[in-house]
Order: C-alpha cells, then sequence, then structure tokens
C-alpha cells in the first residue's frame, strides 16, 4: 500500500483499529449524548467522561451512490446512574438501507428496534457477525467490564437520522439487571 492509493486501507483485526488515509476519529463523551440518558443528574455528573471512539474510512465521500463505508467503533464500559454506556443509535434517513457489523472485543447487546417501536437485542461477543436489516434504529450497549470493539459496513448514501432517537428513544433501555 502506498500513501498514493486511496482505495486501500488496513484493519488490524484484533483491535478494529483501521490506519490509512481518510480515516476520520471521533470521540464523544457521556455529556455528548445529553437528552438521551435515564438519569439525566448522573449523566451531568459524569459529562466529561469518555463514552466512545469512531474511526470511519472514507475511500469515497459519504454519500455516494452504491459506494460502502467502513468504521469502528470502541465502546467503553460504564454506567451512566443505572443505565449502561451506549451509542446514541440512529436511523438511516434512507430507510431500507442496511448494514452489517462484527465484534472483535468485549460483551455488550445490539439493539434493533422495527418501526413499530418493537425492540430486540442481539448479544454481541467476539466474532459475532450481525445484519441490521433496512427500516430498523440501531444502537449498541456496552454490559461487560472491558471496551466493546465492533467494525460495521454501511451503504455510503444511507444517511444517519438523530433526531427522532433524541425525542422518542427506543422502546427499550438496558440497564443494570437486564437480562434477554
Ligand atoms: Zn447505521
Amino acid at each position: 500500500m502506498t500513501e498514493a492509493n486511496m482505495n486501500s486501507a488496513l484493519t488490524n483485526l484484533l483491535t478494529a483499529e483501521i490506519s490509512g488515509p481518510n480515516v476520520v476519529e471521533s470521540r464523544r463523551t457521556v455529556g455528548d449524548l445529553t437528552g438521551y440518558w435515564q438519569d439525566a443528574d448522573a449523566a451531568l455528573r459524569t459529562a466529561t467522561e469518555l463514552l466512545y471512539i469512531t474511526q470511519s474510512w472514507f475511500p469515497v465521500a459519504e454519500g455516494t451512490e452504491g459506494a460502502i463505508l467502513w468504521g469502528n467503533t470502541t465502546l467503553m464500559p460504564g454506567l451512566v446512574g443505572d443505565e449502561y454506556y451506549m451509542t446514541r443509535g440512529h436511523w438511516h434517513e434512507k430507510l431500507d438501507r442496511g448494514e452489517l457489523c462484527v465484534t472483535t472485543s468485549g460483551t455488550g447487546l445490539l439493539v434493533l428496534m422495527d418501526q413499530h417501536r418493537i425492540t430486540r437485542f442481539e448479544k454481541m461477543t467476539p466474532g459475532s457477525t450481525h445484519y441490521v436489516p433496512g427500516h430498523t434504529a440501531h444502537r449498541t450497549v456496552n454490559t461487560g467490564d472491558e471496551p466493546l470493539v465492533f467494525l460495521c459496513a454501511w451503504p455510503a448514501d444511507c444517511g444517519h437520522e438523530y433526531g427522532s432517537i433524541l425525542r422518542d428513544g427506543f422502546s427499550r433501555r438496558v440497564c443494570r439487571g437486564f437480562s434477554l
């Protein structure tokens, strides 16, 4: 691989780290998810805590029709009040677009909610591979005591819609004592 080759990157399959050109990293704290947590006071007290880091690789621009993007998420272990650390979760703006995820380390849950607000869960463990169908909101939750790390591939033109999750949430939360 050369720096000039924009169409390849390196994914470490043990750590999920992606390196190469056009890899964008972002970090979210507990406070960045203000409004999403059940216990707003607990969230305020821990607002500066690191919640998750993502890396997204853009061999093409977001929005490119027919293209696929690739990235990872490292979701820290922890609780806000009694609620396990989680990602914001989203719908795809193009609702029929799906997504693939594979867990590299840690344990948690993939939370899937359909348009009737029926929520189901899939266990995430190392190697577990998940298909998120279209018309399904999705978020991940770390129920373990180490970082939950996973890779995802998604259509570049899917778009991400967060507002309705902020407003309406998922129909189920994952809190201490949760069992499937
Ligand atoms: Zn998605």
